[in-house]
């Protein structure tokens, strides 16, 4: 995934987009990057790999590195952004978040013909997604056009933020809005932002989430609608169950509680069928399923507890070993458990979602080995079926290494496929039979996830603007 933050003001602009850019540091925990736009000094840019230390650290020095009274910063899970280019629109920096799945053909179509040619791979020959984007931009006469074009032609996923070399920032939202993003206001001028809590706490107040497709400039006198938004919207889901702050709004719909809807969803399904009577305790996964779990016990009365707590002074979340091994003894390392809240308690823990069940399943086994009777566990989301390919999801996987897939698969093999629906749904005899399947493999006492039309509820927007495409496979 990835974020991003800029600002363009009538004072410096480096301070708010450092705290900005730093409020996204939850999207992403490769690089981190920075571009300021200064009259005197022109375009200046700095990137730093943020894998072993936080945004915050690696950029302490900006403010006596970098000027300007526009400037933007970002959060990378792949690309080193910003990018600065020089083309026929001047010279800008660019950041974007998404994916591009037919970055080939577009080279091909559009950048490759007539004898032109493409250079930006990255090493190991992976195409630059953000000089891809760039590269077709300046396919046309201005940036509105360009991005029109960039954003009609791309397969995928692109939210654009461009910091011009005229002390003005364009932001374009991708094409269907599955990425959010917001414009605030303050005395001194406009921000752009992919969370909203970014900028409220930074004094700004919001001006406008902008609609699919929609392209905006803002300078510090006002903002200006290059494209109006076009209809259709298809918000991926996941920013309320797993990857959006919980202090963010997206579309007026405000995370933390959505996930409180969810787990009391959840628990009021769990009461019907009397099975909440034997839980001790309910509790998160943390971090994101906590929320979802609070909202469970609120609604079942079953206190909420918090039977292993992770240790974050030292291990900060973006610490990420390239070895799955080093990983996994860092994940065991932050859990310490609460033994009077554990020992021959019946625990119900509520997750964010069930991806490939690996960390949960060391979780549980921790667990066990200090003393829980029963482990139940819910999963705050219908069962993953199809992995994403609109965004450059961290979780992203491919489909056979999803828990249900490799579980459907050992069931009846590839026939199974044919039955994604049955699988899915817990009333049928092919749904039983996965959560007993996947219950034995993780050692879950019992195991229930969410339902489509539960999820749906709690985000409480019209299906039809909603993204499900990773849980029902629908475009
Ligand atoms: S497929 Fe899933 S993760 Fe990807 S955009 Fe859609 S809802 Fe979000």
């Amino acid at each position: 995934m990835g974020g991003f933050f800029g600002v363009v003001s009538k004072c410096d602009a480096i301070p708010d987009v450092f705290f900005g850019t730093d409020y996204h540091s939850h999207l992403g925990t490769r690089r981190g990057g920075m571009a300021a736009y200064d009259e005197n000094i022109g375009l200046q840019r700095d990137i730093h790999n943020i894998e072993n230390s936080p945004f915050r650290t690696k950029f302490e020095n900006i403010f006596d590195e970098m000027t300007g009274n526009s400037a933007i910063g970002c959060i990378s899970d792949s690309d080193p952004q910003p990018l600065i280019i020089r083309s026929n629109l001047g010279c800008y920096a660019v950041a974007t978040i998404g994916i591009i799945n037919n970055a080939k053909e577009l080279i091909d179509k559009f950048l490759c013909s007539n004898g032109g040619h493409f250079g930006a791979v990255m090493t190991g020959g992976k195409i630059n997604t953000t000089e891809l984007v760039a590269a077709l931009i300046s396919q046309k006469p201005s940036f509105a056009e360009g991005i029109t074009f960039a954003q009609d032609v791309i397969e995928g996923t692109a939210a654009i933020m461009i910091l011009t070399d005229k002390n003005s920032i364009i932001v374009a939202r991708d094409r269907v809005g599955r990425l959010p993003l917001s414009i605030g206001k303050n005395e001194n001028g406009y921000c752009a932002s992919f969370e909203q809590f970014a900028f409220k706490k930074l004094g700004y107040a919001l001006e406008k989430e902008l609609g699919p497709s929609e392209i905006v400039e803002i300078t510090c006198d006002g903002l200006t609608v290059l494209e109006p938004a076009r209809k259709e919207m298809k918000i991926c889901s996941f920013l309320w169950t797993y990857y959006g702050y919980p202090t963010s709004e997206f579309e007026g719909v405000t995370v933390e509680q959505m996930r409180y809807r969810n787990g009391e969803i959840m628990a009021k399904n769990d009461l019907k069928n009397g099975f909440t009577d034997k839980i001790d305790y309910v509790g998160g996964v943390p971090d994101s399923g906590t929320p979802h779990a609070i909202g469970y016990a609120n609604k079942s009365d079953i206190p909420f507890a918090r039977p292993f707590i992770k240790y974050t002074p030292t291990w900060p979340r973006s610490f990420t070993p390239a070895k799955q091994v080093d990983r996994n003894r860092i994940a065991k390392m932050k859990q310490i458990p609460v033994h009077s809240l554990i020992e021959d308690k019946n625990l119900l823990f509520v997750d964010d979602s069930i991806v490939r069940g690996t960390q949960l399943r060391e979780t549980v086994e921790f667990l066990y080995e200090n003393g829980a009777k029963s482990v139940h566990m819910r999963s705050a989301c219908p069962p993953i079926m199809y992995g994403c390919k609109y965004l450059n999801f961290s979780r992203n996987t491919n489909d056979m290494e999803l828990i249900t897939r490799s579980t459907i698969f050992e069931l009846e093999g590839e026939e199974g496929f044919k039955y994604i629906d049955e699988y899915s749904d817990s009333s049928t005899k092919r749904g039983k039979k996965l959560r007993s399947a996947i219950c034995e493999k993780l050692h879950f006492a019992s195991l229930e996830f969410q339902s489509l039309e539960g999820v749906i509820e709690a985000i409480g927007l019209d299906k039809s603007k909603l993204c499900t495409y990773c849980w029902n496979g629908k475009e």
